[in-house]
């Protein structure tokens, strides 16, 4: 497959800065920032909120138990790990699995947006609340209030150049395993 040098020097060198970042204080208590990873030509990118403690220690997205998931989900989609390129919203790990906050989106979400320049897939996947809230302000869509926020979970957006599809974080599919097979069947 046909992979532009340009792109993945530039990718190359967007990583370095990632795995050198101090912008925000998750710096401090991270072992690894971690960079996102997968295919260079992907029509589609996956955006996770963060990386969990197992992503942490080893320096790899979706290695965890939530990895599980996911592989699950592609599986029944037909859809390769290959295939696509998997990022986070927030590149290290937030300690105790706190939610984000809005400072440490600010500082990090400069490296996604270099991102999706980069790799310019045609369908945004934002997993969970805070990745999917973040895509829908980029992209100028209105947000749900937060009591009918899993309305959009499933459903297909169109923005500029983009097809949205949020889904729950494969986190929360780990503890509901009704929305899990929904969405295996969807
Ligand atoms: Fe830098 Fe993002 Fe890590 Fe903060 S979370 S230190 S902005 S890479």
């Amino acid at each position: 497959m046909f992979i532009n040098r340009l792109t993945a020097d530039k990718i190359d060198e967007l990583n370095k800065r990632i795995k050198e970042c101090k912008k925000c204080k998750l710096s401090k208590t991270r072992m690894n920032a971690i960079c996102g990873e997968g295919n260079l030509n992907a029509k589609i990118m996956l955006i996770a909120q963060a990386p969990g403690e197992k992503e942490d220690r080893e320096g790899k997205m979706f290695v965890g138990p939530s990895g599980k998931v996911l592989d699950e989900l592609l599986k029944s989609s037909g859809i390769k790990r290959q295939e696509i390129y998997m990022t986070n919203l927030i590149k290290c790990m937030l300690p105790k699995y706190r939610k984000p906050k809005q400072d440490e989106i600010r500082a990090c979400s400069y490296y996604l947006n270099e991102e999706i320049k980069l790799i310019n897939p045609k369908i945004l996947v934002p997993l969970g609340y805070y990745a999917t809230c973040y895509i829908f302000q980029k992209y100028g869509i209105s947000l749900p209030s937060k009591a009918e926020f899993s309305s959009v979970f499933g459903k297909l957006f169109l923005a500029k150049d983009k097809k949205i599809l949020p889904l729950p974080h494969p986190a929360t599919l780990l503890y509901n395993s009704d929305l899990k097979q929904d969405l295996i069947k969807s």
